[in-house]
């Protein structure tokens, strides 16, 4: 789904560059979503445990909840205080593991300094584990085998899949390799039979590599760091960052410039921000409906 941008003023330009619409293609995934609730018969169960009061989790955890009652999944908030120990939270998830009722599990990042939060995660039931960040699920994507998938790289592929553009044969970057953006996101890539390369801060000559890219996905989180000299012409182009410059929240390409070169682009925010909450909808039945086969 694409809103078309606007032809170059001016100078004249090969290709017209489309704006990759988040917000719409989230809402195509929550009605598919909200389809398979009803024909499921029941309300598949979400759990979001959220330890302390920090606002950013506040609001996204609430928004996660809300977001699950609204398409038809039964979704609770899970509160504990600051002072949680590790061995207490550890033995929630191992309670939550054994409830019946509950297909989906997802502990809020980042947690107190006391807790290591690979101890809990490790502890999720992996056919819980709709962040799909479980070694065991880890293992299955990078496995090319069925798995239940990190959110965000989730996202980032269905975002480019609506433009129609094949990934089969491309040459995609990634630039960032975190755990749960990069790695996740060139693996999927690779899946689906992209030529990948992926960047980091010791890439040299990051920005000739970035330039060989039919598909970049910049998941870095340093504003405006990919700039048009960066991207090929025609580029399908994803910006995974999120930063907050004077207020406003800024992606980690310059979107005024790439725009005039990109063939395909998110915009921050309304790109890849409003899929992540969908595709954990998405997991959630595919929990579901795994484990209740
Ligand atoms: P992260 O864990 O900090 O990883 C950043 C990656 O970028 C690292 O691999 C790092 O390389 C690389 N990097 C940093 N500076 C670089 C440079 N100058 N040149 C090349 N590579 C550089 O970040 P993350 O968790 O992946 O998140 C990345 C961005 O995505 C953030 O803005 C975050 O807020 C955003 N995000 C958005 C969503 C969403 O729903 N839209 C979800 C998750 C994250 P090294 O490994 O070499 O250090």
């Amino acid at each position: 789904m694409s809103i078309p941008g606007s032809l170059l003023c001016g100078k004249s330009r090969a290709v017209t560059v489309q704006l990759i619409d988040g917000k719409a293609v989230a809402k195509v995934l929550e009605a598919e979503v909200a389809a398979e609730i009803a024909r499921l018969g029941y309300r598949p169960g979400l759990v979001a445990v959220r330890v302390g009061n920090d606002p950013a989790s506040e609001v996204y955890v609430r928004s996660k909840a809300r977001k699950a009652r609204e398409l038809g999944l039964a979704g609770t908030e899970l509160v504990f205080p600051d002072s949680l120990s590790e061995v207490e939270l550890v033995a929630e998830v191992t309670r939550l593991n054994g409830d019946d009722d509950v297909d989906g599990i997802l502990v809020q990042l980042p947690l107190p300094k006391q807790i290591d939060p690979r101890k809990v995660i490790d502890a999720i039931d992996p056919a819980k584990d709709v962040d799909g960040f479980h070694p065991v699920n880890v293992g299955l994507l990078h496995l090319g085998r069925a798995a239940l998938l990190p959110c965000t790289p989730a996202g980032v592929i269905r975002l480019i899949e609506s433009t129609g553009v094949a990934i089969e044969g491309k040459q995609a970057v990634v630039v960032g390799r975190s755990d749960i953006v990069g790695k996740p996101v060139a693996a999927l890539l690779l899946n689906r039979n992209a030529t990948v390369t992926v960047c980091h801060s010791r890439t040299r000559d990051l920005a000739a590599v970035a330039r060989e890219a039919d598909i970049l996905v910049a998941a870095i989180g340093k504003p405006r760091f990919v700039t048009a000299a960066m991207i090929r012409p025609g580029a399908v182009v994803i910006d995974v960052g999120i930063s907050r410059v004077e207020g406003k929240l800024v992606g980690d390409v310059d979107f005024a410039a790439a725009r005039e070169v990109a063939g395909w682009i998110t915009p921050v925010p309304g790109g890849v921000g409003p899929m992540t909450i969908a595709m954990l909808m998405k997991n959630s039945v595919l929990a579901a409906t795994g484990r209740r086969a």
